[in-house]
Formats: C-alpha cells, sequence, structure tokens
C-alpha cells in the first residue's frame, strides 16, 4: 500500500506543475497526465463551433473614426464565431463578431432567435464584439441613441447570423476536453494616455483648457513626460480538443484595441481574424470537417494601443503590421496551449445581470457653448470640425434619461470566469478583476452585450483626455467602479 511511487503517481506530481514561471494553469487533474488525450476522453463534455460569415455588402460606411466614409473594398470577409459547450448538464454560448461595436439591440435580438431555436436559455449566450475599425456599423443610425429605433437591415442580418453560427455550433457538439491557459505578449500593448510637459496638451474640443492627459501624443515628442497607465500583455486562453486531439476551438483575449494599418476603404477584420488564421496554422489544425475554430475577444483594451510613443513612426506596407502582431499574439496563445492540463469535465454556469447606472449630462455652460457652436455655419465641403462634433454629442446626450440598465454578464468554465461589460473598459478594471476574482485565471471582455462607449476609472476621469470627453464617455464617473463590484459578486455567485 506505501510502496515506492508509481510512474502514475509521478505523472500525476507533474500534471500539478507549472511547466513555466508566468503560466496559470488548471488544478489537479489525473487525467492531464495522460498525454495525448487516453481513451477515457469525452466523458460527458461536449463542443461544437462554427463561423458565420457577416460581411455588410460594399458602399456602406466605415465607421471607425470621427467621420465614417464608404467602404469599396472586402480585404478578408467579416465573421461571428460561435462555440459551443455543454457539460452534461448546461450549455453555453461564446461569440465574437467582427465589429466596431453593436447595439444592445442587436445581441438582445439574437438571444431572442437563439433561444427560441436551441433553448439555450439567453443568459448563457455570451457575445462581443472585436471593436476592428474597419467595419460598418451594428450600432444603428444614431450610435449614440439611448433606446434604438427598430433594427436596420445590416443589424438584423447579424442577429440573424449570430443565432445561426450559435445553431451550428450546436449540431457540430462532439465529445471534447477543455482547459485553460494564459500566456503573455509584451511587446505589442502599450498606453496611449501620456502625461504631457505643462502647456503642452492642447485645450479639448469643449473649449476647456483641463486635460492633463493626451491620447495618441506625437510619436517621439519632447513633450511626452509618461504614460497615464499600465498595460496587460496577457493572452487568456480557453480551448477545446476531442479526445483524440483535434483542436475544436480557441477562446482567446487579449488587451489590445485594434492595430489598423488597412489599404483605403477596405472592410476587414484586423489582426483579429489574422490571429486566428495563424493559430489555426500553428496547431495544424487546416482544413477540418467541420473547420476549427479561433476567436479573439478584445480584453480591457480602452486606453491601450499597439503604437509605441517614445519612438518616431516608420512607415509600414498596409496589413503588414497587423499580421506582425496577431503572429506574436497567436504565438503567445500557442505556448499556452500547449501547457494546458486537459480536462474530461468542467462545470459551465453564466449569469447576466442588469446594473442601474447613471448618465452623464452636459453642464449648463457646455449646452450653451454647444448651441452657439452648431449656430455657425458650417464651411461647406470641409469636414465637420471636432468642436461641431463633440457639440452634436452633446445635445443628443442631453436627452438621455438619468439611469440606464447595463446588461452585465459572466460566464464561468470550470476554473475560468470572463466578465462581460459593454464598453470600451479601461486596462486598470481589467487588472483589477483577474487580481480580485474568485477564479484563476479570470478576464473581462469588452464590447460584449452592446456599446455604452469608453469607461475609464475616477481616476482617469480626473485626468481628462479623450475618452473621458462627454460623448465618448457617457457614464457617470464611478460607474467602472459599481461595475466591477457587481461583476464580481456575480462570480463569486458562479463558485458554488
Ligand atoms: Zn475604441
Amino acid at each position: 500500500m506505501f510502496g515506492q511511487p508509481t510512474r502514475r503517481d509521478a505523472l500525476r506530481r507533474a500534471a500539478l506543475l507549472p511547466a513555466a514561471p508566468g503560466l496559470v494553469l488548471g488544478g489537479a487533474d489525473p487525467a492531464a497526465a495522460q498525454a495525448p488525450d487516453g481513451p477515457k476522453g469525452g466523458a460527458g463534455f461536449r463542443a461544437g463551433a462554427a463561423t458565420s460569415n457577416i460581411t455588410p455588402p460594399l458602399g456602406g460606411d466605415i465607421v471607425g473614426g470621427f467621420r465614417p466614409f464608404p467602404s469599396d473594398h472586402v480585404h478578408d470577409e467579416l465573421h461571428a464565431r460561435c462555440l459551443v459547450l455543454d457539460d452534461g448538464t448546461a450549455r453555453v454560448a461564446l461569440v465574437v463578431c467582427d465589429l466596431l461595436g453593436a447595439h444592445r439591440a442587436v445581441f438582445d435580438e439574437a438571444r431572442r432567435l437563439v433561444t427560441a431555436e436551441t433553448g439555450l436559455p439567453g443568459s448563457h449566450l455570451f457575445a462581443s464584439c472585436t471593436h476592428t475599425h474597419s467595419a460598418t456599423s451594428a450600432l444603428g443610425k444614431d450610435r449614440l441613441a439611448a433606446k434604438p429605433g427598430d433594427l436596420d437591415e445590416y443589424q438584423r442580418f447579424v442577429a440573424r447570423r449570430v443565432a445561426d453560427g450559435v445553431r451550428r455550433a450546436v449540431k457540430n457538439l462532439g465529445p471534447a476536453r477543455v482547459g485553460w491557459a494564459v500566456g503573455s505578449e509584451p511587446r505589442e500593448v502599450f498606453n496611449r494616455r501620456w502625461f504631457m510637459k505643462p502647456g503642452t496638451v492642447p485645450v479639448n474640443p469643449f473649449g476647456e483648457a483641463t486635460d492633463q492627459v493626451k491620447m495618441n501624443p506625437p510619436r517621439g515628442s519632447p513633450d511626452l513626460v509618461k504614460p497615464a497607465g499600465p498595460t496587460d500583455p496577457e493572452v487568456s486562453v480557453l480551448a477545446v480538443r476531442r479526445p483524440d486531439g483535434r483542436p475544436v476551438a480557441v477562446y482567446a483575449s487579449y488587451s489590445l484595441h485594434y492595430v489598423g494599418g488597412v489599404r483605403g476603404a477596405d472592410i476587414s477584420a484586423d489582426y483579429f481574424a489574422l490571429f486566428c488564421d495563424r493559430l489555426q496554422q500553428l496547431l495544424g489544425a487546416d482544413r477540418q470537417d467541420p473547420p476549427f475554430v479561433a476567436m479573439l475577444a478584445n480584453g480591457t483594451s480602452g486606453n491601450i494601443n499597439n503604437i509605441d510613443f517614445t519612438k518616431k513612426g516608420e512607415r509600414s506596407e498596409p496589413y503588414q503590421k497587423m499580421r506582425e502582431v496577431a503572429d506574436r499574439v497567436a504565438e503567445a496563445a500557442h505556448k499556452a496551449y500547449r501547457t494546458i492540463a486537459w480536462k474530461d469535465a468542467a462545470p459551465l454556469a453564466a449569469k447576466l445581470d442588469e446594473l442601474e447606472v447613471g448618465v452623464r449630462h452636459p453642464t449648463p455652460d457646455q449646452l450653451a457653448r454647444a448651441k452657439v457652436v452648431l449656430a455657425e455655419k458650417p464651411k461647406p465641403d470641409a469636414p465637420a470640425s471636432l468642436e461641431r462634433i463633440y457639440a452634436e454629442r452633446t445635445l443628443r446626450l442631453n436627452d438621455w434619461p438619468d439611469k440606464i440598465p447595463l446588461p452585465l454578464q459572466a460566464v464561468r468554465v470550470g476554473d475560468v470566469a470572463i466578465g462581460g461589460v459593454p464598453c470600451e473598459v479601461f486596462v486598470e478594471t481589467g487588472l483589477a478583476f483577474k487580481a480580485k476574482s474568485p477564479f484563476k485565471p479570470s478576464w473581462v471582455v469588452s464590447l460584449n452585450n452592446g456599446y455604452y462607449g469608453y469607461l475609464p476609472t475616477p481616476e482617469h476621469h480626473d485626468l481628462g483626455g479623450y475618452e473621458t470627453w462627454l460623448g465618448t464617455n457617457r457614464l457617470e464617473k464611478q460607474a467602472s467602479e459599481k461595475i466591477l463590484a457587481r461583476l464580481l459578486e456575480m462570480v463569486a455567485g458562479l463558485k458554488t
């Protein structure tokens, strides 16, 4: 009974040890020591994945910047990538859409269709947008509308295609093993808000000289002092594969706004799609039937982009930079994937809540000034000035109710917890969630279930800058703290 340790014991211990520093692995799992997956794999746990094309017709407006312009080419198709997990009792669907963002009404409609057609509870559909800046809009004609009008044709199409993708993923359900790991790629994330030398931060579009930081400052400028916050280099990975080892899907997340660098008026899914393509190649998962599905969700990148502001910029060919970033992040995900302790079972759970959050309204001064700015006749053929754009936004936000219900979501897959927030979440909130969540690993996905603007922390509100401007930001100063607290409560509830 107490003889020499067996080889099985040694393998069991090996399975408990992290493979490399900085990697977070799952807990003890004797089956994890069997490599490759033994015949006992897939006892009850199932997974299926599918991808829906959501590319709009040419001619629709590309919406990433301040001034939309019509698309005239498709560099690469836009997709809704869908993964369904089934633990034998509960089912969860994870979806990532190649869109800048989508109005909450699009997700509500997708949820209604998915529940009607598959029986999946609405709370268990976790869908988000990547934030590619080279897509047309699923935000609706009036992207600042508090309440949606009727869904437009493209919004209805996206909801329909998300539901189709989930239905097809259900059809593709088959025995699977599940695992998770966290990799790192620190070279591609930079905080984009900078403290600058006194007097060098421009006056904001409201005519106020109150900003202490500048978003996207001039590169290599002698006026730069230091970045106004951290970055999060982690590449979070949740993966499923068949008992014979064939990859089914990888749901990854990285906290990088987007990369950009497209050609002209191209539609493109940005580095998010190139990541998926490269990871599929690294995993040897090409030409499977049904196809392997990789997905890259946007983590907490409200204040993070891909620009090293300490250096002067160098010219890149269209799509070159995007591919370099995608390759590096995919390599980090692949490295993490190879450390996964595969499991035959993992409990699934999800929760969808609404949190009442205050809306920011213009001050009487801001309102009066906006009316003055808009009373001036714009120069014919000149692009609208930032002053004018923000004056319009100021008036629109004045019509919003004082409080709105904000959809928040939490999903559990075994030891993993993922929080969903319908905003461009600042990295500090994501880091705090990771540190405080009872699940390891945990991460937040932005642009989940809707779009309610940037979500700076109260400290960043005090610093000012683009992301805090009224219209770019719509929610009360304390919103990020309230959201974080509620998300942590929600994931704690998934523990039991
Ligand atoms: Zn953005």
